[in-house]
């Protein structure tokens, strides 16, 4: 069953393929049954973000869960904005704080950029919050780091500084959008890749060609994105905030051919 596999990090620590994502989750009632529901129809790992501002929500349904902590994998990431040595080790404190843990099972760099200035170089900045994020990852609060919507040339000046390689780059990541430069680049290093917006946010659950293929398979469209990723290698956080959903997207036991994986490649 997909949502007890997992794949191993760099470090040798694991992480389970299928996630539950909650951006654009309001904090509160929302957030919190999301997250609750995810966990009672066993899926043991959530990805959060302070940008996202849900972390005490998805806390709260973590601890209401009554799961074991150690059974449950917890991303969170520094905010894209917030860049440097010390902001780093603060904002890390914050999201402990905030989602009430006393470690997070991995710690991303949001963006190499701030969301305001995409494209900015903030090649020196990202040097600085990584060797922070080393700090952090060297006492045992958070058992892995890594970075988001990194490409080859974000990556390259981090490792010329860096005690450890990224144990994780989530990008974006779906049916359409390859991201071939950066997963080539990756691979040979060991760097997980994570795909986020796995329903492109819902945009190409519409597409009729997904759509058939689905009708072929006898599984939503949803489905097909979501199985498409995992058989690229990739760990997969499909968001929602709707019950059925959560646990459909969860259902991803089949396999798509490989004639029908290079059908979807050239969407
Ligand atoms: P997804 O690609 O997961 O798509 C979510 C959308 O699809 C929502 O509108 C949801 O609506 C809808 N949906 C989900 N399941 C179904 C279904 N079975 N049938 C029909 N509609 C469905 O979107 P995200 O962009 O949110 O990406 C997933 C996660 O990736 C994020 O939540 C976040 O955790 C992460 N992420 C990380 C980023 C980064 O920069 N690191 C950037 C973007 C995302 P509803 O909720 O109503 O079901």
């Amino acid at each position: 069953m997909i949502l007890q596999e997992t794949y191993t990090l760099n470090n040798g620590v694991k992480v389970p393929k299928l996630g539950l994502g909650t951006w654009q989750i309001p904090d509160g009632e929302e957030a919190y049954y999301s997250v609750l529901w995810a966990l009672q129809n066993g899926y043991r790992h959530i990805d959060t973000a302070m940008a996202y501002g849900n972390e005490a929500s998805v806390g709260r349904a973590i601890k209401d869960s009554g799961i074991a902590r150690e059974e449950i994998f917890v991303t969170t990431k520094l905010p894209a904005e917030h860049k440097g040595y010390k902001i780093t080790h603060q904002c890390f404190e914050k999201s402990l704080e905030a989602l009430g843990l006393d470690y997070i099972d991995l710690y991303l760099i949001h963006a190499p950029w701030p969301w305001s200035n995409i494209g900015k170089d903030c090649t020196q900045e990202n040097i600085e919050s990584w060797k922070a994020m080393e700090e952090i990852y060297d006492t045992g609060k958070v058992k892995a780091i890594g970075v988001s919507n990194f490409e080859p040339k974000h990556i390259k000046p981090l490792l010329a500084e860096a005690k450890y390689v990224p144990m994780m780059n989530q990008i974006r990541f779906h049916i359409g959008e390859k991201q071939e430069e950066t997963i080539n680049y990756c691979k040979p290093l060991d760097i997980r890749i994570t795909a986020y917006s796995p329903l492109a946010t819902g945009r190409i659950l519409g597409n009729k060609a997904i759509a058939s293929m689905a009708e072929k398979y006898k599984v939503t469209p949803a489905q097909i994105c979501i199985r498409y990723c995992l058989q690229k290698d990739t760990v997969v956080i499909p968001k929602s905030t709707k019950k059925e959903r959560i646990i459909s997207n969860s259902q991803v036991d089949f396999v798509i051919s490989e004639e029908d994986m290079k059908v979807l490649d050239q969407m």
